[in-house]
């Protein structure tokens, strides 16, 4: 029997009480503990492994089964009845009405494809979601082999005893056998109010819910400790219940995904209306047949229709999502990637995130000496040291080397003078540490007195101190003079970055019955001083934050003094901050809060409870600001989910938190919280790259229509229908998707933030995509259409329809089109790799995906042109090799000009600085 568990009482003689049953065939809540070990054929020290491996067989695991995923005919009808697709839909109804029904196959086809294609995307991005959970392993204490073990929830029987305590998200429906808790039932009822649940609680009346002495799984245990005796599990708890009945909830939508639908929607209005403008133009400015520039029209549309923006975007999401859990960050939502790059100010704790957690004792005073915390092989410690070893080895929740840093420290500091406490079999009852009053007290039964010990922030014991231990052992009034001189040792400790504890102690006459009269008039009996050194890897991160624009505003319950010391160790500070404490927090305004985080100044907030965080985060997101927030106790919960994006700690946090927060760091670290903002700004872009290479072809597509349409038909429309569709679907997806997955680029984390009102789709991207890749390309395209139809003897208005003299010159001459467009999008998908920096500053080869996708881009090409039914199919007729080996020098020139449009402006960018 060990640690955090509560003692086991001795085992009850089973009665012959009738078991009572309720309707559902659970026992009855009313019947007494014994009736219930009896039920689950259990006892109050649980079962052993064999019995619990036999149940685990006939019970199954405790987990919810997942509903059945929707099909994939379901998931491709859902995608063909998306509704760009339903526009398709019309344009292939129109294109069939209109006579020409290989179009209106070929319609089908994109639409048909590019359902699949989503359909694809969206099953691996939700399997990257659901692959999250490996990440973060839930277990739960149990009581099984006479001893308490840790075990994966999933691995919970009924029958079993399981350790209920603060923070914990229970695993199981049970009974509650011993002590009390405090539950947050919102998982089962909606209403996040907090319920005392207790062992001995009389049952109330109405659903289960109500029992006083029942708890669920799937609800948080915000306070106290308890033992319960497990009843139901998996899909048999009352959260199964619930989720056999709801439905999958639907995925809400990022405001990434938002705003790109708004633009696909834009484009898709611009396609109809170049539809709807072409037709009178080809008709009556150019004299094309009707049912052709029908024909044309619809071509125009369908291929400028950007159905499959969507679900490439939420695959580059969820593909961010893998690579974050990967680097030790795992998110829940996959908005929070792009909300990361976004991040303007890191507010983060200090214990455990940016330093290791590994604390040490360095000093220690007793009385009135400070003395080192090794002991001289041989000597006895003084009455005083070994009353202050004595206590924290006492009020201590740690076991040996498992348990909290902060009690873990001084239980071996206690250990290494002879002094030790295991399993405190004299412990009669537990304040357990509150991170508001600072303090945490036990009270113990020591060869028969009654002892209240006490440890804590040192200004929250003196506080409670009226008396003090002198060296000799004898009790002596603390007068303010002495006070002083022990706020100055603490200062002086607290100013080398070292983490202090008090610890004070209490003759007791009785069990107190209430916290605030237990804590008080203690004895001072000294103070240990403990240090944790900075995680090494912090430093460069804080300076990666700096150098990106990110403010970390550290927030911790530790004192001011150590917390300055630890900003100014890993450079999160430079000079002396602006140290701010919880009492003036809690006693300032709103605004003047706001004001204060507003300016560039350096804060440190210290001595802050987990309310005041709620405060913090709220100040920043009123000034505008993108916050990310750490936490790991269960009152940290609110301010986590104020935050834009919470953060919880996979190892050392509560399951509380974990469940308020977005990112959950696997490692605790720092560092990890830096490297998923790069990771967020990295997806950020790359969505960006691809869209930019997606709009790209736009130009080069629209522009021989309008060189068509205002010749007046002089000039024959240099692309057919069919050829416009090939483009839009067969050679763009691939490159497209590989493009979201570029590699960073270098500069990433040196530019300021982005702004939460930036847009996705920004002027300078359409510029660069319509007015500068799009616009070379055109002009390179029509080259080629022109050169090949001159040299075939064309001139302006001269007759290129079937049965012309110059018809095969045409074909030849559209297919230069086509396989210029091809060439051109090559040359772009390269430019479109970087926003800033040069190609080469990446690799020109680092995309192998993109490589590939280039590589089957010219082979389906060469396909529709080389191979005789498709040329058919197509309409193409490939040029002399005189003409195509132009071709070779579009993707260079495309590139080549972005190359040096790109040199230009980082060189301007760098003059201005
Ligand atoms: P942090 O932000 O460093 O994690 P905490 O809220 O955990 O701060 O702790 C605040 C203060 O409370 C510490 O400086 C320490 O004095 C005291 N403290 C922390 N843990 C314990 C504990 N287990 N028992 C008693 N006092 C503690
Ligand atoms: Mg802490």
């Amino acid at each position: 029997m060990t640690e955090s568990g509560p003692p086991v009482p001795a085992v009850p003689q089973p009665g012959s009480v009738a078991q009572q049953r309720t309707a559902d065939g659970g026992p009855d809540p009313r019947a007494p503990v014994s009736d219930w070990y009896v039920a689950l054929d259990s006892g109050p020290d649980g079962l052993d492994s064999a019995e619990a491996r036999r149940r685990l067989g006939t019970y199954g695991r405790n987990e919810l089964r997942r509903q059945r995923r929707r099909g994939w005919g379901r998931e491709v009808a859902r995608q063909v009845g998306h509704p760009l697709a339903l526009l398709l839909w019309v344009a292939a109804a129109l294109a069939w009405v209109a006579g020409t029904p290989a179009l209106a196959g070929a319609i089908l086809v994109v639409i048909a494809l590019n359902a699949l294609f989503a359909s694809v995307q969206e099953r691996q991005a939700e399997r990257a979601v659901e692959a999250l959970s490996r990440y973060l392993p839930r277990r739960a204490r149990v009581h099984r082999d006479g001893r308490w073990q840790e075990i994966p929830t999933a691995e919970i029987v009924p029958g079993d005893v399981l350790a209920v305590a603060e923070g914990d998200r229970i695993s199981a429906d049970a009974r509650l056998v011993e002590g009390s808790v405090e539950v947050d039932l919102a998982a089962l009822t909606g209403e996040s109010e907090p319920v005392h649940r207790s062992a001995d609680a009389p049952p109330g009346e109405g659903g289960p819910s109500e029992a006083a002495n029942l708890v669920f799984s799937g609800t948080n245990c915000l306070g106290g400790q308890a033992r319960a005796l497990v009843h139901a599990t998996g899909m048999r708890t009352e959260l199964g219940r619930i989720a056999a009945l709801s439905q999958r909830v639907g995925r809400e939508e990022s405001p990434l995904e938002k705003q790109v639908r708004r633009v696909a929607w834009l484009i898709a209005a611009v396609a109809v209306g170049a539809g709807l403008v072409f037709f009178p133009i080809g008709v009556f400015a150019a004299g094309m047949p009707i049912g052709d520039a029908f024909a044309f029209a619809i071509g125009l549309l369908v291929a400028n229709v950007p159905e499959g923006l969507l679900p490439t975007i939420t695959l580059a999401l969820a593909v961010g999502v893998r690579g974050l859990a990967r680097v030790g960050a795992v998110v829940k939502r996959l908005s929070a990637v792009e909300t990361l790059g976004s991040t303007d100010v890191i507010c983060t704790d200090k214990t455990g995130t940016l330093t290791e957690n590994r604390m040490r004792v360095v000093a220690v005073r007793a009385a009135g000496e400070l003395h080192d915390p090794a002991p001289e092989p041989g000597e006895r410690p003084d009455p005083a040291l070994r009353a202050l070893a004595v206590a924290v080895a006492a009020c201590n929740n740690a076991e040996r080397e498992r348990g909290d840093p902060t009690e873990v420290a001084p239980l071996r500091f206690a250990a290494d003078l002879g002094v030790t406490d295991p399993g405190h079999p004299g412990r009669r009852a537990q304040f357990p540490f509150d991170a508001t009053l600072r303090l945490m007290s036990t009270v113990d039964d020591h060869a028969g007195t009654l002892w209240l010990h006490t440890k804590g922030a040192p200004e929250a014991v003196l506080a409670r101190c009226t008396r003090v231990l002198t060296a000799d052992g004898a009790d002596r009034p603390l007068d303010d003079a002495y006070r002083r001189e022990l706020s100055a040792a603490v200062t002086a400790q607290a100013g080398q970055g070292r983490r202090v504890l008090g610890v004070a102690r209490r003759r007791l006459d009785g069990l107190p019955a209430r916290r605030a009269e237990a804590e008080r008039e203690l004895s001072f009996l000294g103070f240990v001083a403990m240090v944790d050194p900075p995680r090494p890897e912090v430093p460069a991160a804080v300076a990666r934050c700096h150098t990106a624009g990110i403010r970390i505003v550290m927030v911790t319950g530790d004192h001011g003094l150590t917390a300055a010391a630890i900003a100014r160790q890993v450079g999160i500070v430079h000079g002396e901050p602006t140290v701010v404490t919880g009492d003036q927090l809690d006693a300032m305004s709103p605004e003047r809060l706001r004001e204060l985080l507003a300016r560039g100044r350096e804060v440190v907030f210290a001595r802050v409870s987990p309310e005041a965080k709620l405060h913090i985060a709220e100040a920043l997101r009123a000034n505008h600001e993108v916050v990310a927030m750490t936490g790991d106790g269960v009152n940290d919960a609110p301010a986590l989910r104020r935050a834009d994006i919470g953060v919880a700690m996979g190892r050392t946090g509560t399951d509380v938190t974990r469940e308020a927060a977005t990112m959950v760091l696997t490692d605790d670290n720092f560092a990890t919280i830096v490297a998923a903002v790069a990771a967020g700004r990295r997806v950020y872009d790359n969505v960006r790259k691809f869209i930019l290479y997606i709009f790209a072809h736009a130009t080069p597509e629209v522009v021989p229509f309008l060189v068509f349409a205002l010749s007046a038909g002089a000039v024959p429309l240099p692309l057919t229908v069919l050829q416009i569709l090939a483009i839009d679907l067969g050679t763009e997806t691939l490159p497209a998707l590989a493009l979201g997955r570029e590699p960073a680029e270098p500069g990433l984390m040196d530019r300021p933030p982005r702004r939460r009102s930036d847009r996705v789709v920004d002027g300078p991207l359409l510029a660069r995509a319509w007015g500068f890749l799009g616009l070379i390309s055109a002009v390179l395209v029509l080259a080629g259409f022109f050169v090949v139809l001159l040299r075939a003897g064309w001139r302006p208005g001269a007759p290129t329809g079937a049965g012309a003299p110059l018809h095969q010159a045409y074909r030849e001459a559209t297919t230069m089109t086509f396989l210029g467009i091809v060439a051109c999008q090559v040359g772009t998908a390269f430019a479109a790799r970087t926003e800033h920096a040069s190609l080469r500053a990446v690799g020109v080869f680092s995309n192998r995906l993109l490589l590939w996708g280039i590589a089957f881009e010219i082979g389906f090409a060469a396909l529709i042109v080389g191979v005789p039914p498709l040329r058919e199919v197509f309409g193409t007729r490939p040029p002399e090799p005189a003409v195509l080996v132009l071709l070779l020098a579009y993707p260079p020139i495309v590139w080549g000009a972005d190359e040096l449009r790109r040199a230009a402006r980082r060189h301007q960018q760098h003059s201005l600085i």
